[in-house]
């Protein structure tokens, strides 16, 4: 199955907007084109729609080519416009595994697009019979999140090419959380499947939730159906120029991952000597799923003492669990204080 064919008709068909920075790319002295106001300041031009420099930049960092690059306004924004290019509202279904992340339910929710699922097996990995049984040909994301949030594992590579090979559309693996587990991106995997799409984030281990900016990997034909329907300038000059400074700051983001992993690990232990807990999962991110007799009650106890952690119990396999994301030290050791401080038994 070629790209081009699993586009939306409409899509493929339409012609996008062209902005002026579009049409002229060049070096001038005068600009005169867009209707910007002519008084200088850091922000008084619009910014590059396909930020050039940024991707020039994120393409030495990642070892891939700029065109298989997509930057959105997180990678929800990415997570949408799949649906937006890919997916014929009414007609269209595609395939989720969870527990997963919330946001493929809602993105297919807003576009009418039927959401077929395949929970993952007891051990957390994907159970490709079923789904090779609920995909059909009007079958056009399938989705895997690896670590998986919120159970935190690594989803097996092998896993992901069968389904490659057997999957008609595109296969999203979501890579928000591969930071903390370096060495088990599917990065490597792009040159030879044309329908992976990875997803990746600034929001987690680089510290930039705030700043809003997320990558999608993928084949230079989907990249461009991806820039055809974004809005023209998706990604704002601070937002670019914010990235960049990131990216000069490798070696300290991967200093802090270290930390966070050190200290995922002696949390994980920490919990585990808490007489109610009766499991942590093991985690290559940086959160831990928590098992415990009572997480409503607990939810509510630690919220009590000012601390919010994500009640995660309705997921299917994630019963009486909670996700607490790995903090500070101090911080991690306030949660343990009034974890010990709990009346489980009442
Ligand atoms: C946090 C998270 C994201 C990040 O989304 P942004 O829009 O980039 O902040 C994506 N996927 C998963 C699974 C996440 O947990």
């Amino acid at each position: 199955m070629k790209i081009r064919q699993l586009l939306r008709k409409n899509i493929a068909a339409m012609e996008p907007y062209s902005s002026a920075r579009d049409e002229f790319t060049g070096k001038a002295s005068i600009y005169l084109d867009a209707n910007e106001n002519p008084r200088p300041s850091d922000l008084n031009r619009y910014p590059d729609p396909l930020q050039r420099i940024l991707k020039t930049e994120l393409s030495q960092v990642f070892g891939i080519k700029s065109e298989r690059i997509f930057l959105g306004n997180g990678s929800d924004e990415a997570i949408d416009l799949l649906f937006r290019a890919f997916c014929e509202p009414r007609q269209d279904d595609i395939i989720i595994q969870p527990p997963t992340y919330g946001m493929y339910k809602v993105a297919a929710a807003i576009q009418d697009i039927e959401v077929k699922e395949a929970p993952l097996k007891p051990n957390l990995q994907p159970d490709l019979y079923s789904v090779r049984k609920r995909t059909g040909p009007n079958s056009k994301l399938l989705f895997l999140c690896s670590p998986n949030n919120p159970t935190g594992n690594l989803i097996n590579k092998q896993a992901i090419k069968e389904c490659l090979d057997y999957f008609p559309g595109l296969v999203v693996v979501d890579e928000a959380y591969i930071d903390f587990s370096p060495g088990n991106s599917c990065v490597d995997m792009l040159e030879n499947f044309d329908r992976l799409v990875i997803l990746r984030t600034f929001s987690k281990a680089w510290g930039l939730a705030g700043l809003r900016l997320g990558m999608a990997f993928a084949h230079p034909e989907v990249i461009a159906a991806l820039n055809k329907i974004k809005a023209p300038y998706n990604i704002s000059q601070p937002t670019q120029k914010r990235a960049l400074q990131a990216l000069e700051g490798i070696a300290e983001m991967k200093r802090q991952v270290e930390a966070s992993i050190r200290e995922r690990e002696k949390l994980s232990k920490d919990l585990l000597a808490l007489p109610y807990v009766h499991e942590v999962f093991p985690s290559e991110a940086n959160f831990l799923l928590v098992r415990v007799p009572t997480p409503q009650k607990l939810y509510h106890y630690l919220l009590q003492k000012g601390i919010v952690v994500r009640d995660r119990s309705r997921l299917p396999r994630c019963e009486n669990c909670l996700r607490f994301t790995v903090g500070l030290p101090s911080e991690n050791q306030k949660l343990l204080a009034a974890m010990w401080d709990f009346k489980f038994k009442e």
